[in-house]
């Protein structure tokens, strides 16, 4: 059994081969390919942006900084199945706040839904984005989040002006 280089997911026929790694379609190896350049860009043309990011404008409440990356924790079912997701906000630490309040709010809602998964994701969802605001952020430098993030940004930059592809990463200020 193979799984895809790029998503993780099982490979239970064909799939697409790229340089010796398995995917599941060509849009896994173009995602796989990113990340893969994503790691070879150097330190010096990643930190410059990711400062820029840190001390520009908050991109939902244009509000001072500094802006990072900060994650919020959603899920929602409809009877046989149940959705769960992390999301990125590139923003400042309020608007992260109200994010995952908002993401909290929305999974008591709409997250139990679902038997048996949004009975027992809609606990951790809520209960990750409490974790995530009541834990001290250390806000003193970016976080390794944001260089990821950057990095990935870059890469699919970079990649976007050879030949075009999807932009996984939307919403994003550049
Ligand atoms: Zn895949
Ligand atoms: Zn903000």
């Amino acid at each position: 059994m193979t799984t895809c280089a790029s998503c993780n997911q099982t490979i239970l026929f064909g799939g697409y081969v790229e340089d010796g790694f398995r995917f599941c379609n060509k849009k896994c190896a173009k995602k796989g390919s990113i990340i893969r350049d994503a790691a070879r860009i150097p330190e010096s043309d990643v930190t410059p942006r990711v400062w820029e990011i840190r001390n520009g404008r908050c991109p939902s409440c244009s509000g001072p900084g500094p802006i990072d990356l900060h994650r919020s924790y959603r899920v929602w079912s409809g009877l046989v199945m149940t959705s769960y997701s992390t999301r990125q906000n590139v923003c400042c630490a309020r608007c992260a706040q109200g994010a995952r309040m908002k993401d909290a709010a929305f999974s008591l809602v709409f997250g139990w839904w679902g038997f048996p998964w949004g009975l027992i994701w809609t606990p951790i969802q809520v209960a990750r984005n409490v974790w995530a605001m009541v834990r001290a952020e250390d806000s003193s430098a970016p976080s390794n989040d944001l260089k990821t993030l950057v990095r990935l940004q870059l890469a699919a930059g970079a990649a976007a002006a050879k030949d075009n592809p999807i932009t996984t990463y939307a919403g994003v200020p550049r």
